[in-house]
């Protein structure tokens, strides 16, 4: 099979995935995987492989085969996806989101970037491996996981947990959110180059609840110790804070690498460097500092009574080396009325960046995109790869997508409207292709 059939396999596996609703709507609510999973074993059986299947919670379904490398004496590479996606409102959508439809070049739909289209190029190479009986360089454990739109629990982190044995030998991985091409102005002035954002690093995060508790009572009478109030001025503090601005390492990397092909250097002019990059800018933007955003509240229950606590969610997002110290100011910023109860903690991920996987990634875009360069960058979210860490397994997100220089590509993650131009998905495949006969 030629790589242009490849290419278009995982187009046509693209639009097929995102036509199954997998929806993960919380834990209150069923998983929605069972179809979609079921779609990737069939696919999987088709050519001869036998995956395993895990199903911990109904609904939350991960797939997960091993293809022997030549070469025993390394160690393997996980490549993964997740099957499920973020809900999505169909009246918001121009075209249906849960249809898969080519309009303007480009597929719709959601998971068309986050990230069923890389699941289809890693399926379709798959498919192509197994077909021709093609031995990788290395072991490579390929995984579609449930449940990573809900922090992973069911899906990723599930496995990680018991089932270690499935990524035994196993130091490295590769998923999503990376390897997404920006255009850049070169220094002389008149021409401009693509650059491959591939994600070394990831921020961790704490996902934390503010408890404000204070003296309840009638709501007629006089009260200076209001939970809400204290939980309001606890959340105005923690809002107000300003972060300090670090480049650690990745981002450091990141922004010579600019400078050295435009000429302008983020530590001076950081505005120019944020504006050049339209499509990366709110990732990037969001590594250079810690963050914290109110996501829920709930307090009250009648109009005339004082409530005795009052609670808010809060996402806490830390750089590399700086969970403690941002914990520690949360807490002296919630005050002494409110305590910070945190409900799920994620340490960051800083892969390193000289090793043999990231030169063969260079090479494989280098050899699609000639005059390409590939530029490492922190990831301001989450993936999977922070539970396969827990393993020692180094993770990398490196899909691959040559996108157009206008495209807000981060804004199309969770967003209304999400689509993927079909020429990204046949780049990203062939990519694939070459880095999995140089891994
Ligand atoms: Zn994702």
């Amino acid at each position: 099979m030629d790589v242009e059939s490849i290419a278009a396999e995982a187009v046509r596996i693209t639009r097929e995935l995102i036509r199954f609703d997998t929806s993960n709507h919380g834990h209150d609510h069923p998983g929605q995987d069972t179809q979609a999973a079921g779609y990737v074993i069939d696919l999987l059986r088709g050519v001869g492989l036998e995956p395993q299947v895990f199903e911990p919670d109904p609904g939350r379904v991960s797939v997960i085969v091993r293809i022997s490398g030549a070469d025993h004496q390394r160690d393997g590479l996980v490549l993964h996806g997740h099957l499920d996606v973020v809900p999505a409102v169909a009246q918001e959508w121009t075209h249906d989101p849960f249809s898969g439809e080519i309009h303007d070049g480009q597929i719709w739909g959601r998971g068309a970037v986050d990230m069923k289209s890389m699941d289809a190029m890693i399926l379709a190479n798959l498919l192509h491996i197994a077909r021709e009986k093609i031995v990788p360089p290395r072991d490579i454990v390929f995984a579609f996981f449930a449940d990573e739109e809900q922090g992973g629990t069911w899906g990723a982190a599930w496995c990680v947990e018991n089932h270690p044995e499935l990524f035994a030998g196993c130091t490295e991985a590769i998923s999503e959110v990376g390897g997404y091409s920006i255009t850049l102005p070169t220094r002389d002035g008149n021409g401009s180059r693509r650059a491959y954002l591939l994600q070394t690093a990831e921020r961790g995060f704490a996902w934390a609840r503010l408890r404000a508790t204070g003296r309840p009572g009638h709501g007629s009478l006089p009260n200076n110790a209001n939970a809400i109030v204290r939980l309001a001025e606890a959340i105005t503090r923690i809002n107000d804070h300003e972060w300090d601005r670090e480049f650690v390492a990745s981002v450091d990397a990141l922004f010579s690498g600019i400078h050295r092909i435009t000429g302008i250097d983020a530590h001076t002019d950081l505005p120019t460097v944020l504006d050049m990059m339209p499509g990366a800018r709110s990732f990037v933007e969001g590594s250079l500092r810690d963050t914290v955003n109110l996501t829920r509240l709930d307090a009250g229950f009648k109009n005339n009574v004082v409530p005795a606590e009052a609670m808010a969610h809060i996402d806490c997002r830390f750089l590399p080396g700086h969970r403690d110290a941002m914990m520690r100011t949360v807490r002296e910023l919630a005050g002494e009325h409110v305590e910070v109860i945190v409900d799920q903690q994620v340490d960051p991920l800083d892969s390193p960046r000289q090793v043999p996987l990231v030169a063969a990634m260079a090479e494989a875009i280098a050899a699609e995109d000639p005059g390409a360069e590939l530029l490492p960058y922190c990831l301001s979210a989450s993936t999977d790869n922070k539970h396969l860490a827990r393993l020692g397994i180094a993770g990398y997100g490196f899909a691959p997508l040559q996108l157009p220089p206008d495209l807000a590509f981060a804004e199309l993650f969770h967003g209304i409207d999400e689509r993927v131009p079909v020429t990204a998905v046949e780049f990203g495949t062939r990519v694939l292709h070459r880095l999995l006969s140089i891994c």
